[in-house]
């Protein structure tokens, strides 16, 4: 009973991916294709007709706790294979359309840009990008700034960052579209604009694969997010080499130096970050 249950819920998201593709198919590669074992594949709450969306509690099925406490730290949380993360019921977080910083890694300046910059003028409307709820409202003076962490039923966080004000608290709940903050330039930004985040259990997706700003549109109805291609960093420590570097990551210095245009002589600085996967 149970597994006819099961199968018929995988039916239903292959048709759903399959028809996410060819939607997504003059927008970006088709990463629904690189999708395998079908029993890998994590099944969003609301990709489920079964089950009702809880935004009490948003995504419980990828994080186990709700804590106020990390934005990137996830104890007891298991990244699954596969999560398929659904646009339905999105909402640009700002109507403006210029970018001034692409989401990226810069190997060169051992530094990671894992959001998009997007202009806005002091006192901007920040809208809400899903239903959710408000993890951490925060002041984070050389980082982020007043910032806003949101978690959605369709298992991303969004992070908002450099705001001059925000308008909601902790633990509120928030529709698509609400206004959550005013757009700002505080913490470490030079000129007002919002610094935007799209992260499943900490780990940062280029948001312009999701949102579309110069169009005001998703970039796709489904995007397929994979473990094993996924970006990892990692932040170099005292008495760091690289091969202590590349065995404590389960990788290979040709491989690092790969990612990082380096050379295995290259000297490394600490707190320099080096992608590692
Ligand atoms: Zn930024």
């Amino acid at each position: 009973m149970y597994s006819r249950a099961v199968q018929r819920i995988l039916m239903f998201a292959v048709a759903l991916l399959s028809w996410g593709a060819v939607m997504a198919q003059d927008v970006m590669p088709v990463h629904v294709m690189n999708v395998q074992p079908m029993d890998q594949v994590l099944i969003p709450a609301h990709l489920n007709p079964g089950l009702a969306i809880d935004l009490d509690n948003p995504a419980s099925y990828l994080y186990p706790e709700w804590s106020n406490e990390y934005v990137h730290k996830f104890d007891n949380a298991v990244l699954p294979d596969t999560v398929v993360i659904s646009m339905k019921g999105y909402c640009m977080p700002t109507d403006s359309t210029r970018i001034t910083d692409k989401y990226g890694y810069r190997p060169r300046r051992g530094r990671a840009h894992l959001g998009l910059d997007v202009k806005v003028k002091i006192g901007d409307t920040i809208r809400a990008a899903f239903d959710g709820k408000v993890r951490i409202s925060r002041y984070e003076r050389r980082g982020y700034g007043h910032y806003l962490v949101i978690r959605h039923p369709n298992g991303l966080e969004t992070v908002y960052g450099h705001l001059s004000k925000k308008l909601v608290n902790e633990n509120d709940i928030v529709h698509a579209g609400d206004p959550i903050a005013l757009g700002g330039n505080t913490g470490r930004s030079t000129g007002s604009h919002l610094h935007f985040e799209t992260r499943i259990l900490g780990n940062a997706i280029n948001p312009a694969l999701m949102f579309d700003f110069p169009n005001q549109k998703a970039a796709t109805d489904y995007y397929v997010y994979q473990k094993n291609t996924r970006e990892v960093y990692y932040k170099v420590k005292s008495g760091d080499t690289l091969s202590k570097i590349a065995i404590k990551n389960e990788t290979s210095v040709a491989n690092l130096c790969k990612l990082n245009g380096i050379s295995k002589n290259t000297v490394l600085r600490i707190g320099q970050t080096l992608r590692v996967n």
